[in-house]
């Protein structure tokens, strides 16, 4: 792509640094903030800037969060001793939108998934056991994708964890094998919820 100025081509070459967004579609939406009042584009990149300046994740859940303990881990009418393991932020929201949970998250960040490189400790799995072991948790709930990578995950937890009197259980599935928690529509996730079952169940299946 020949470029007439130096400016557009670095915009151009910054934005399409952005998944699923190729060259062309920068250059679209990099003329379309130059169309547009100076203003908007100032506070896109200072909404852009501030956040990733100031956001956090949770010091309990490792959610994002603009405080140090985010607002689910802090309200007091959640139920503390029942997690629900969780990839992203993402599925916490999608999971939130069905009203059906009243326990906390724990986010993972991520699942492990040997081909992209990532192990175990590349996630916040740590800090989940911790909360097993100081005697914390009375119920997990895994809400991983069913794909091989969150089946993995489970696993990988469960087996940290099964020594431990705890109930382990799993969301039950309408929702069919590879699907994305976060596009599982609100009724068949909190239906998934309330409906869990036992964790030792879902591995005979
Ligand atoms: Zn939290």
């Amino acid at each position: 792509m020949e470029f007439s100025s130096k400016l557009l081509e670095r915009a151009v070459n910054e934005m399409s640094q952005l998944p699923g967004i190729g060259k062309r579609t920068a250059l679209r939406l990099v003329l379309h903030m130059l169309r547009q009042p100076k203003e908007q584009t100032t506070a896109l990149s200072e909404a852009l800037q501030t956040m990733r300046n100031d956001v956090k994740f949770c010091k309990s859940c490792h959610n994002i969060s603009d405080v140090e303990l985010c607002e689910i881990c802090s309200n007091p009418n959640r139920i503390e001793n029942t997690i629900c393991v969780v990839e992203d932020v993402r599925d916490v929201m999608a999971i939130e939108n069905t009203s059906s949970y009243k326990g906390l998250y724990h986010v993972l960040g991520g699942k492990i998934s040997p081909m992209d490189g990532i192990g175990p400790h590349d996630l916040n799995v740590e800090s989940l056991v911790k909360k097993v072991k100081e005697g914390k948790v009375k119920e997990l709930i895994f809400a991983l994708s069913s794909t091989m990578e969150g089946d993995t995950t489970n696993f990988y937890i469960y087996k940290q964890i099964q020594d431990y009197e705890i109930l382990t259980s799993t969301i039950a599935r309408g929702i069919s094998v590879g699907d994305e928690l976060e596009y599982a529509d609100e009724i068949t996730l909190g239906r998934s919820i309330i409906n869990r079952i036992p964790f030792e169940t879902s591995l005979k299946l």
